[in-house]
């Protein structure tokens, strides 16, 4: 995908601070961190979104998640960390190539808060 921002990045068009990289992803710290560790893993392959993934992404997707767990601990997440995956606009996605969000270090609230 020509004009899409990660497909840029995942070429080494845009520089990034990149955190791990093989041949089919790549891991770099968000530009506008929400805490003191935020790094996104995104495939290299141009998948718009979670709800774009088909039966042929189930093992790329099952190696992400793997690599989450590990590249979290690797950036001294040995406490915990939350992922998140926005998922189209009503996710508030706003790049349209998969990423995985992983944050955490300092103090991470429950996401959902009742009463
Ligand atoms: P989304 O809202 O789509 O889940 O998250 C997109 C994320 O990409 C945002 O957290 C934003 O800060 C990050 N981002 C957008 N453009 C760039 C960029 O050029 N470089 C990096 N490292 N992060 C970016
Ligand atoms: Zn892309």
């Amino acid at each position: 995908m020509g004009d899409c921002i990660f497909c840029k990045i995942a070429r080494g068009e845009i520089p990034c601070r990149r955190v791990y990289e093989d041949d089919e992803v790549l891991a770099f710290h968000d530009i506008n961190p929400v805490a003191p560790v935020h790094f996104m893993l995104i495939p290299k392959l141009h998948l718009a979104s979670l709800a774009d993934v088909k039966d042929v992404h189930a093992a790329l997707l099952g190696r992400m998640l793997l690599l989450v767990s590990r590249l979290a601990k690797e950036q001294g997440l040995d406490n915990g960390f939350r992922t998140v995956i926005n998922t189209g606009k009503g996710g508030g996605q706003e790049v349209f190539h998969l990423h995985i969000h992983v944050i955490g270090g300092g103090n991470i609230p429950p996401m959902v808060r009742r009463g």
